[in-house]
């Protein structure tokens, strides 16, 4: 454990300092994630929002109470588990992140995963979904025709779980896709085993 503290420490230290694109300059803060640092399930958005970029955490804001209200309809909390984002700072006025700014983020995300080694990572939208299937090699589909379904993949730490799931933010104006969420968490869950 002190192996991945130590490791952890060293990708926040690059993190810190990091400009390889503009998002940078307006960023208050670079988001790197947050929870259990060899946590079987890691959650994965999309970016930093307004909220997020203040106070420098993953999923706070309205989304972040419904993720919340998942995990503990689900006997799980935030330090049980990981939460992160595709990149790390705030893209301007919340737009979906460039593919050059994805491609410049990834390496961050790919250390921290390597560190974690999860048994399952769960993609939270399209964007978080397009990333990690392109990363696995997984023939990337219509949200609504993948969502909730388990597949297995491999990253460099070894086999894995790709568990794609609609993002928490798709729900706020729609509580049947809460309900949707809710049922693919109970399954994911499932296959954790926790
Ligand atoms: S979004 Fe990622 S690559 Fe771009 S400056 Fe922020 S940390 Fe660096």
């Amino acid at each position: 454990m002190q192996v991945r503290e130590s490791e952890i420490q060293k990708i926040k230290t690059k993190l810190s300092s990091c400009d390889k694109c503009p998002l940078c300059n307006q960023a208050k803060n670079k988001v790197f994630g947050e929870g259990k640092i060899d946590s079987p399930l890691v959650l994965i958005g999309e970016a930093p929002g307004k909220n997020e970029d203040e106070q420098g955490k993953p999923f706070v804001g309205y989304a972040g109470r419904l993720l919340d209200e998942l995990l503990s309809q689900n006997g799980l909390t935030r330090e049980k588990i990981f939460i992160t984002n595709i990149i790390r700072c705030r893209p301007p006025m919340n737009r979906r992140p460039l593919k050059t700014e994805v491609e410049a983020c990834s390496s961050h995300l790919i250390d921290l995963l390597n560190i974690i080694r999860p048994k399952i990572i769960a993609p939270m939208g399209n964007s978080a979904i397009n990333f990690i299937f392109n990363k696995v090699g997984l023939e990337n589909k219509e949200i609504g025709e993948i969502h909730g379904t388990p597949m297995n993949a491999k990253l460099s730490f070894g086999d894995l779980i790709i568990f794609p799931l609609y993002h928490p933010a798709a729900a706020i104006y729609n509580r049947k896709l809460f309900t949707t969420l809710l049922e693919d968490f109970e399954k994911m869950v499932k296959i954790l085993g926790v």
